[in-house]
């Protein structure tokens, strides 16, 4: 295990009961001296890599309101929670892509009204970039409509002179171009590519229900050139896929196992698109999923940023605020999203001023704890995680 726990101690109530059992001096003892799951998340240090499935679920599968305060502790720890970073997507070539993605406005093979495009000009990227920069974005997002790389030379080109436009304005800088091989990575390395966005959007399980024409493994391939380009890596989720709980703790699995924890883990939400297959056939995800998926993300991966974005333009601001509070620490800003609306800048900064929030400078790292500056606030703040309270028993 690589986390160093402040306290490695599990409390069982204070009686040593078990939901309503008397347990025996052997079994208290045990249980007080195996932390639970949930428990390691709360008193981490660092991040950890290994964790299992089983693990995962306990954490997200906790009582929400425990959980969430369990993650706003963690945040607490680990970033400026005050600190809430905008980016602004662009799409940089739109619609016409060959995959069939069934969520997707952008894809050949839907009728969703959307009219293809070429590759945007340097010059128009460029000076949307500088608007996002004056709104207030620190962050700069280009996406394309297209299954990967191979055979654009002369796309990538430009793309790495949008990147190197974006990093001289001091933005960071993001592109989402479908799958790269280590060639292809490294140019963007070279041009200053901040990070690489691929997102793995749902569980292994789930997956296949969903796309069909690139694999779980061909888009884990792609995260893994990036990284091993020294790019950092995005990759998220989509929710309301018609998915599972499950699927979440395994989408969290995911992320939350790979050789270093994604610097970026962007939570979507469904938005549905006329003319796609998921269109009328999912149910709305509930934001109670949303705020679970996002609380046991900042649990398990305590330094990444987690970001709010696609569909959030359905979240009351109340609901946002609560993201916030449960480690949420981003939100896609500005005209648009790739072909869905999204909140403006103006908007947000009147809500973040409401909150007492601020926007985050670009190129912030999450801070790691030393000694035990953490320990007080914990043990203020969070209780008995594995003895249910007698009226919610009754409760239930
Ligand atoms: S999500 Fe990306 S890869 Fe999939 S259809 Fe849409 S544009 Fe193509």
């Amino acid at each position: 295990m690589s986390s160093k726990l402040l306290r490695p101690v599990a409390r069982v109530g204070r009686q040593g009961l078990l939901n309503g059992r008397i347990l025996s001096p052997r079994a208290y003892g045990q249980l007080r001296a195996t932390p639970s799951a949930f428990q390691q998340a709360l008193h981490a240090t660092s991040p950890r890599t290994d964790w299992k499935r089983e693990e995962i679920s306990e954490i997200y599968n906790k009582p929400l309101m425990e959980l969430a305060f369990a993650a706003g502790t963690v945040h607490r720890r680990f970033h400026n929670p005050t600190a809430i970073q905008m980016c602004t997507l662009m799409n940089i070539k739109t619609g016409g892509c060959s995959e069939d993605c069934s969520y997707c406005a952008q894809s050949s093979r839907y009728q969703t009204g959307l009219t293809a495009t070429k590759v945007s000009s340097v010059e128009s990227v460029l000076a949307a970039a500088k608007v996002a920069k004056d709104k207030g974005s620190t962050r700069f997002c280009m996406g394309a409509a297209w299954r990967d790389m191979r055979g654009r030379k002369s796309s990538l080109k430009n793309i790495k002179a949008m990147v190197e436009g974006v990093h001289a304005l001091g933005l960071e800088s993001c592109v989402t171009l479908g799958m790269l091989d280590e060639r292809q990575a490294r140019e963007l390395k070279d041009a200053g590519l901040t990070a690489y966005n691929h997102n793995v959007d749902t569980s292994r399980e789930h997956y296949p229900k969903v796309i069909s024409t690139r694999s779980y493994d061909e888009r884990l391939q792609t995260i893994a050139h990036v990284r091993e380009a020294g790019i950092k890596v995005c990759t998220g989720g989509i929710l309301g896929l018609g998915e599972a709980p499950s699927d979440h703790v395994g989408l969290l699995h995911t992320v939350a196992t790979m050789p270093s924890h994604p610097e970026s883990f962007p939570v979507n939400t469904l938005v549905p698109i006329e003319g796609t297959p998921l269109f009328r056939r999912t149910k709305p995800i509930e934001f109670d999923a949303v705020l679970r998926t996002v609380a046991a993300a900042r649990l398990i991966m305590p330094t990444s940023i987690i970001r709010i974005a696609a569909g959030r333009t359905s979240m009351s601001e109340e609901r946002q605020v609560l993201c916030f509070m449960a480690g949420a620490n981003a939100v896609f800003t500005g005209e648009k999203m790739l072909t869905t609306a999204c909140t403006g800048w103006d908007q947000d900064l009147a809500m973040f001023k409401r909150w007492g929030l601020v926007p985050m400078k670009a190129h912030v790292e999450p801070v790691l704890p030393k000694g035990d500056s953490a320990e007080v606030r914990i043990d203020q703040t969070i209780t008995n995680d594995i003895q249910m309270p007698q009226w919610q028993e009754l409760a239930l």
